[in-house]
């Protein structure tokens, strides 16, 4: 076993790009909020798939619907209609009430297309974005996203970005003119430090749009489908978007992202956008499950109290010489340290919790929803074990 660890470790790191910063954890397996090395040591699982897991690994019907379909149909461009997809579309536009979709493959793409959609509908070439906002790392969506770390080496990004800071209506006011087409936001940021938008915000910047003739994106890419307590988070907020773009936990764990066009926002003009595996019915089929399981059974609900408690748990007894701050919504929890957030992320690994950082100084948590009461309250209970002795 610890010479297959070694193996699979220095096989990666030969022939991987250099692009990601790995751990010495090799997962093999995972089951519901559970995951597995190879040595058969079992984890509590809180990175969740850095958001695609919120079904949880293995979840039953997500299982069930791969299967079927990749044994009907895989490939369909959508040069040909298809039943599952024209399903899933019409499943996912109700619920998200939005009239139209463009599917796509991921959440950078998502955002690619949000980007191209607004331009082609206002005829303007600007995008706002908000400081510490992250909407991924292709050039359009690196161009939107704040951090320097991922956008130096490749600048020249698009010209037409601004940034306002996050929060802040006043001055997202003052950088809008007639050459603003879109106006994107996170309703949680999450690279950015697990920061919820402040009561009233999203009014705030959907007001501001619709008086300037620009569009609001939301990005939902990682507070959709269920993890902050509601289905999509914007709908707390009583807020409709132009734009909503999704992806991550969208297909229940397979790749796939989602641009919805509300009225403003329109149609594509023929012809001008597209995607080879775009709406690929397997997706679809997962995409249609794993809807299916979020609106019909509990978990969004289950996110939303169990969040709370736990927030509320944990602003309680954490120890204020290691802790600055406890935000979140639902099950997206993010614990701002005094120190740097690695050490701690190692310290839980060695007991059993797997987490995300965001940013150097935030622990974020991410567990799938379908987390049994047991392990959430145990990996909380180990969070408050590292960080009482950290000092
Ligand atoms: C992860 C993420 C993205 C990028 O999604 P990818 O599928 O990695 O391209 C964009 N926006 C937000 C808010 C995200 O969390």
């Amino acid at each position: 076993m610890q010479n297959a660890l070694l193996d699979t470790i220095a096989l990666e790191d030969a022939h991987t790009s250099g692009a990601y910063v790995k751990r010495d954890v090799q997962i093999v397996r995972g089951q519901g909020a559970r995951l597995e090395d190879a040595a058969g040591r079992s984890y509590i699982d809180c990175v969740g798939g850095m958001g695609a897991a919120n079904l949880g690994h293995g979840h039953p019907a997500i299982l069930a619907a791969i299967q079927r379909q990749a044994a009907e149909l895989m490939v369909c461009p959508e040069l040909f209609h298809n039943p599952v997809r024209a399903e899933y579309q019409a499943a996912l536009c109700a619920a998200a009430a939005m009239p139209r979709v463009f599917l796509c493959n991921s959440g950078a793409e998502a955002i690619e297309g949000a980007i191209k959609a607004t331009r082609a509908a206002t005829g303007r070439p600007t995008i706002v974005a908000a400081m510490r906002g992250f909407h991924g790392r292709t050039l359009g969506a690196l161009s939107a996203t704040w951090n320097k770390t991922y956008r130096a080496p490749f600048e020249p990004l698009l010209p037409e970005v601004r940034h306002v800071p996050f929060n802040d209506a006043d001055k997202l006011a003052d950088a809008l003119d007639e050459t603003v087409a879109a106006v994107i936001v996170e309703p949680v940021q999450g690279e950015g430090g697990v920061i919820p938008a402040a009561p009233g915000y999203l009014r705030a910047v959907a007001d501001l749009c619709r008086q300037n003739g620009s569009l609001l994106i939301l990005d939902e890419i990682q507070t959709g489908f269920g993890r902050t307590g509601w289905l999509f988070a914007h709908q707390a907020d009583g807020v409709r978007p132009d734009v909503l773009c999704l992806a991550k936990s969208i297909a229940g764990g397979l790749p796939m992202g989602a641009v919805l066009l509300g009225e403003r926002a329109g149609t594509f003009p023929p012809a001008t956008h597209g995607s080879t595996f775009g709406g690929n019915p397997l997706a679809c089929a997962a995409g249609l499950a794993a809807l299916d399981v979020l609106v019909t059974g509990d978990l969004v609900e289950r996110a939303r109290e169990r969040g709370a408690a736990v927030l509320d748990h944990l602003r309680a007894h954490l120890p204020e010489r290691a802790v600055r701050d406890v935000r979140g919504r639902g099950l997206m929890i993010g614990i701002e340290l005094r120190g740097k957030v690695g050490p701690v992320l190692a310290a839980l690994a060695e007991r059993g919790v797997l987490a995300l950082p965001a940013g150097r100084t935030v622990l974020r948590l991410l567990p799938p929803l379908v987390i049994s009461d047991d392990d959430l309250w145990a990996a909380v209970a180990t969070v408050e074990e590292v960080l009482s002795d950290a000092v």
